[in-house]
């Protein structure tokens, strides 16, 4: 695993959405060690800001585990291309998808390509999502409010509901939500009430989807070296540091868990959240 307390993490120069082509120092996406054993095998798999960062590393993991990926993602089209090269690697399929899921036509029409393509959805990633910091929640304005909402909240429940008809009893959906929702966090008081909502979400759609064996999870990931972090926050040279592990995580330290939550292995497991955060203990 990558030495994280070393990145300078401040000397990165990123705009949003973030490019992780450009960062200096790359997350590390996959473990050396970790080895596939077909757990998702011939499973169709949708991932939403699965180009980048935590995404990337699913959609990579998945592809390991034999499932095949469609990838959808805002504009970065270099990394959308690297993720494919890497998924594909893996000898499964992979489809890319760009566009805007804050636009609901967006997301309508790219669920019913990715079905037309994939013929079902097992398993649906919901994980794009952005922040804007703002030292005064005052401050924090109608634009951006609007976009942190729908980005990471409203077109997750929408998108949801265009996929769930294509999806059998047995599928999955795991929604990425953030230790932020547990915490809060000062310079994210919007962002992070997405994230609560998201968790709320969770909860309440695996109560729903229970009868029909559609289980429901989340992940709340805490500090991750991604694009995201560079391209949004200030001031991150010690970011992750604080936490009892004293770094910040890699996306291959939690994607497995995703993994985890798309098998057979997790078949009793539903409306939870895994917290994946350097040993924070968080209520929920
Ligand atoms: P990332 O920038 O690599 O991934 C986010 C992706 O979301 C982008 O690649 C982008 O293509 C996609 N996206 C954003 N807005 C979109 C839109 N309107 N339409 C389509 N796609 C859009 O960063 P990441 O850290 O891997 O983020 C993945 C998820 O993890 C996010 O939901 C984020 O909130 C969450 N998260 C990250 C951290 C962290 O420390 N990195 C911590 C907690 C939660
Ligand atoms: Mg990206």
């Amino acid at each position: 695993m990558k030495e994280t307390t070393t990145i300078e993490k401040g000397k990165e120069n990123l705009s949003r959405p973030g490019l992780e082509a450009n960062m200096n120092t790359k997350p590390e996406i996959i473990k050396d060690s970790y080895r596939g054993s077909a757990k998702l095998k011939g499973k169709r798999a949708m991932i939403t800001g699965g180009d980048s960062g935590i995404g990337r590393a699913i959609a990579v993991h998945f592809a390991k585990e034999g499932a095949h990926v469609a990838i959808v993602y805002l504009n970065e089209d270099g990394d959308a291309r690297k993720t494919k090269q890497m998924v594909e690697a893996e000898g499964v399929d992979c489809i890319l998808k760009e566009g805007d899921l804050a636009q609901f036509k967006f997301c309508k029409e790219v669920v019913e390509q990715v079905a037309q393509e994939f013929g079902q959805i097992d398993i649906l990633v919901n994980n794009a999502g952005t922040q804007y910091t703002e030292q005064n929640f005052t401050d924090i304005s109608v634009a951006h409010l609007e976009e942190t909402f729908k980005t990471n909240i409203v077109a997750m429940i929408y998108l949801t509901q265009q996929v769930f008809p294509h999806m059998k009893s047995g599928a999955r959906i795991i929604n990425t939500t953030s230790i932020t929702a547990y915490k809060g966090h000062p310079l994210l008081v919007d962002y992070s009430s997405t994230k609560g909502a998201i968790t709320s979400f969770t909860r309440s759609l695996s109560q729903q989807l229970a009868e029909k064996n559609i289980l429901v999870n989340a992940v709340a990931p805490g500090p991750i070296w991604t694009p995201l972090i560079p391209a949004t926050m200030n001031d991150i040279d010690d970011f992750g540091e604080h936490t009892p592990l004293g770094r910040c995580g890699q996306p291959s330290e939690i994607a497995p868990a995703y993994v985890f939550l798309a098998s057979e292995d997790s078949t009793y497991m539903t409306g939870q959240v895994l917290h994946i955060n350097g040993g924070q203990v968080v209520g929920g």
